[in-house]
């Protein structure tokens, strides 16, 4: 199995797996694969031939992945991102795990119940997976998404509501606008890429006045590990989780389809702290 993205040496997903494998005693290798832009499909077609059992695919290959793949599947077709593709039978599947991922990251930060409204920022790649996964949990009935670029918020909301049938509205990323959708609020996610490093100084919110105890801060990005978001969070009172878990879970699903096996997480989770730590 492998990882297809460009530059992919950074990424810490051969290290998360490969342990995986050494923790079952299971003769099977992850490798990084750099492939350009244009040959995902000539790409996807030599796993094929090449017998290996599948792939994820990373930046900035997910929506190429998306149209060379045989078949895909509801979350694949919801979020037009393909991040993991299994070899079933010679035809080509194209899955989307980070949204399992962002489902099992919150059961696991003890969110087994969603609150009534939820606000997203960002609009790009991860939100759709997000929202998504927000529109289809039980209990949730709003989702208001804010995007510096307001119209990519207006067409995420208009596409994620007809499909979900729940309710998105969607805004800009302005201190008026959080506020005002924060009332009421239980969840707040950031799918924004703003704080991830190095701009470790950033925060997406233009003001983190709204933030207050009740809600709990759900942010995407995981290096570093406690964004300027979470600390914001924290001294309001708010709870806030990082993007690790979400990580762990995407890959604990690929793993399973690949192999049927039952991913041993807490060893994946430990490996990707350590890959990451060692600048991965
Ligand atoms: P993307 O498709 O490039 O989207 C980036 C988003 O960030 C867009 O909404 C963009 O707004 C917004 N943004 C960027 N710079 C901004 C700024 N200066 N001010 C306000 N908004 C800004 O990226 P992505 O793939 O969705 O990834 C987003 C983040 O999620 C990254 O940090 C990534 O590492 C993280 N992520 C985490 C996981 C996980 O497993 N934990 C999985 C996937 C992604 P515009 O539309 O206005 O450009």
């Amino acid at each position: 199995m492998g990882v297809i993205g460009h530059p992919v040496a950074h990424s810490a997903s051969p290290q998360m797996h490969n342990e995986a494998f050494r923790a079952l005693g299971m003769d099977w290798i992850y490798v990084a694969f750099d492939v350009r832009p244009g040959d995902v499909k000539r790409a996807l077609e030599g796993i094929r031939a090449l017998g290996v059992r599948g792939v994820n695919v990373t930046v900035p290959h997910k929506g190429e992945a998306f149209t060379s793949v045989d078949e895909r599947t509801p979350e694949a077709m919801a979020t037009g991102a393909v991040n993991t593709v299994v070899v079933e039978e010679g035809r080509l599947v194209g899955h989307n795990t980070d949204v399992y991922g962002f489902r099992e990251a919150l059961r696991r930060a003890g969110l087994d119940h969603l609150p009534e409204k939820a606000v997203l920022l960002g609009a790009g790649g991860a939100a759709r997976a997000v929202a998504y996964a927000l529109g289809t949990a039980e209990g949730v009935r709003e989702v208001v998404v804010l995007n510096r670029t307001w119209e990519r918020a207006e067409r995420l909301a208009d596409e994620m509501g007809e499909r979900t049938g729940r309710r998105f509205l969607p805004g800009p990323l302005t201190e008026d606008a959080v506020r005002e959708a924060l009332e009421g609020a239980g969840l707040l996610v950031n799918a924004t890429s703003v704080g991830m490093h190095p701009e470790v100084d950033a925060s997406p919110l233009p003001s983190p006045y709204a933030l207050g105890p009740g809600l709990v801060v759900y942010d995407l990005i995981y290096i570093p590990p406690r964004t300027k978001l979470m600390q914001q969070a924290d001294e309001r009172g708010a709870r806030a989780v990082g993007g690790l878990d979400m990580l762990v879970y995407q890959g604990a699903r690929a793993f399973k389809l690949w192999t049927g096996m039952n991913p041993p997480v807490d060893v994946m989770r430990r490996a990707l702290e350590e890959a990451l730590k060692a600048g991965h």
